[in-house]
């Protein structure tokens, strides 16, 4: 059967970027593969290092995974740092790996520009880190948001070069992977770039929003002078809003407001009310959800220290 894996950084609350670039995707494919999902606490040592703020993220994460769906009954949810094979491999990929394509990673120039003083090593080889997550299981398919495309393009080099090196066919080459025909790209609601953890905080809706935070939030979100003529191109702030209300809204509301953009009767207060609400509705369950469990600590340590239930294969 084929294997999945992915991940997420435990640096902070996730939002709805997390959730429709790769969670979503997590919760479907659990029931149709052999699934591996854990939580990245090694790869948040790169940016994020303070101790009691790493515990208490890598817990509020493991809420999250299971408030949205997952089913540690059903796939394999570990916690990054308790699969310590994943170093040995770590070290042995480094060998394969070569300074001049890791400092060229996109992710790499823009975590060094934001924080010149903290360019450490392991954020230049976190590529080499990520693939060693993913060989290790021998995944094949690794649901990520578009941002991680580059870095699946790096984890199948590695695995070709060692593959070449030492045993043809030892890896299979992974790939990213979404159910749409392509990878997802939430974006922000500060008109430009992505949502983020850590994007300044207004431009994310975290899956722990109360009503009114989602409502103000999504009422500061940057928009236009609204449209010149009939039918014209949306610019970036406005397509995003769009992107996203194409993401939690039904149809016939998306195509309410595209009718409204098109013959120039758009009213910007409206949409934002209506995508205000219509994230209320998604995001309210999954909070409630985290609530309960948040109670219910006995459980979740029972799930994190849990060891795999299905055996690693010990590689080398
Ligand atoms: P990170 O929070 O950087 O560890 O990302 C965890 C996962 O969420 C990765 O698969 C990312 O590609 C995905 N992700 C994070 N932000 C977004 C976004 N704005 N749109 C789509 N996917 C995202």
């Amino acid at each position: 059967m084929e294997k999945v894996l992915s991940g997420i950084r435990s640096t902070g609350q996730l939002h709805l970027g997390n959730y429709f670039g790769a969670l979503r995707n997590f919760v479907k494919l659990q029931h149709e593969k052999e699934c591996y999902f854990f939580i990245a606490n090694v790869h948040a040592l790169t940016t994020h290092n303070d101790p009691v703020q790493l515990r208490e993220s890598v817990k509020s994460v493991l809420t999250e995974y299971i408030a949205c769906g997952l089913d540690p009954d059903v796939a394999a949810i570990y916690i990054q740092s308790d699969l310590p094979e994943t170093y040995e491999l770590y070290t042995l990929l480094n060998m394969l790996a070569y300074k001049g394509e890791l400092e060229k990673t996109v992710s790499f120039k823009e975590k060094a520009r934001k924080s010149p003083n903290n360019v450490n090593a392991g954020l230049l080889t976190y590529p080499v880190l990520m693939a060693a997550d993913i060989l290790i299981h021998r995944a094949h398919k690794v649901p990520v948001g578009k941002d991680q495309e580059q870095h699946l393009e790096m984890a199948r080099n590695f695995a070709q070069r060692f593959n070449h090196r030492y045993e043809e066919d030892f890896f299979p080459e992974p790939f990213a992977f979404n159910f749409g025909d392509e990878l997802v790209k939430v974006p922000g609601l500060d008109g430009n770039g992505k949502m983020g953890k850590s994007e300044g905080v207004n431009n994310a809706i975290f899956l722990r929003d109360d009503d009114q935070t989602i409502q103000k939030k999504v009422m500061k979100a940057k928009t236009d002078g609204g449209p010149q003529s009939e039918n014209s191109e949306k610019p970036e702030e406005i397509k995003n809003l769009f992107t996203l209300l194409n993401l939690v809204s039904n149809t016939d509301t998306v195509q309410f407001f595209e009718d409204k953009w098109n013959d120039c009767g758009i009213r910007y207060g409206d949409l934002k009310k209506q995508l205000a609400q219509d994230m209320i509705n998604f995001v309210t369950p999954i909070r409630e959800k985290i609530v309960d469990l948040e109670q219910n600590d006995a459980l979740l340590q029972k799930i994190a220290r849990r060891v795999l239930k299905k055996p690693v294969q010990v590689l080398m």
